[in-house]
């Protein structure tokens, strides 16, 4: 399906919104990905697709993406995606995925977003303000740095609260220190049989954690991963 590039909003210093408006109604389900094929002169051997989650909630007529750029060395899509004008018409595929919320809503939920892996639970918790739904969410999320919080204003609309892990903290900070591990994850959140663990980030991070969370008790269902290649965990 064609898309056209309409702006693009700065979340954080290294992540970056850009919104779409696509050529007809897109249904999809908050949290799926969706390929996304953006042309450019000598691309590197990457090349010009990438799976990005949408960021956005099914009802907005405006489609969006989130993503992280690399301080230095970064691919050639991402340096074509930063030059993007607005009117620029890309191709996109149909959605895919099943890293999306459960059917039962009362079902005990733990959100652990590494980085840029905030993603699927941007769009799942715009969804939930859109429609009103309420669920039981526990919300985890790890970054380098203070300044890499970003997304307060989606958070406060879902009324969700964050409890942030961060991994090179200044002296001020008050909060979680460290990296995401198991140990932290299940203190924090005790496990009961029935929540699910809904882990996102990079793709080694988010293998390690699914690991860990089993040998620590949990059964294999409860925890669900979403992989993002190809960057490094923080
Ligand atoms: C289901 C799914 C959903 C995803 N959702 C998202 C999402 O919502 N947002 C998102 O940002 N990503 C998402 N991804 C990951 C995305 O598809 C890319 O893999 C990721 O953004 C990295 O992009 P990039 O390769 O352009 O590298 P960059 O972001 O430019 O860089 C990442 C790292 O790779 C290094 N690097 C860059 N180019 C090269 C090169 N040519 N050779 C060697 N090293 C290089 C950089 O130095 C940096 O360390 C998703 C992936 C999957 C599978």
């Amino acid at each position: 399906m064609q898309i056209t590039f309409n702006h693009f909003e700065d979340n954080t210093p290294s992540c970056r919104t850009f919104y779409f408006t696509p050529e007809q109604p897109f249904a999809y389900t908050a949290g799926q990905f969706i390929e996304l094929t953006l042309p450019h002169d000598n691309p590197d051997k990457r090349g010009i697709k990438r799976w990005f989650t949408l960021s956005s909630s099914p009802p907005q007529a405006r489609l969006s993406i989130t993503t992280k750029f690399a301080a230095n060395g970064g691919s050639s899509f991402k340096a074509a995606l930063q030059e993007l004008k607005p009117g620029t018409q890309l191709t996109m595929s149909s959605p895919m995925g099943d890293f999306v919320l459960p059917k039962m809503i009362q079902t005990p939920l733990v959100f652990v977003a590494g980085g840029i892996g905030i993603t699927p639970f941007l769009s799942m918790f715009k969804w939930l303000k859109d429609t009103g739904e309420q669920r039981p969410i526990r919300f985890l999320q790890a970054v380098s740095n203070e300044d890499e919080i970003g997304f307060q204003d989606v958070l406060d609309g879902a009324r969700q609260h964050a409890t942030i892990v961060v991994s090179q903290p200044s002296a001020a900070w008050g909060g979680e220190r460290g990296h995401l591990s198991a140990d932290l994850i299940l203190g924090l959140e005790p496990p009961t049989k029935d929540s699910l663990f809904y882990i996102s980030g990079p793709e080694t991070l988010v293998e390690t954690l699914a690991t860990d969370l089993a040998a620590a008790g949990l059964d294999k269902h409860q925890i669900v991963g979403d992989y993002f290649p190809n960057y490094p965990a923080d």
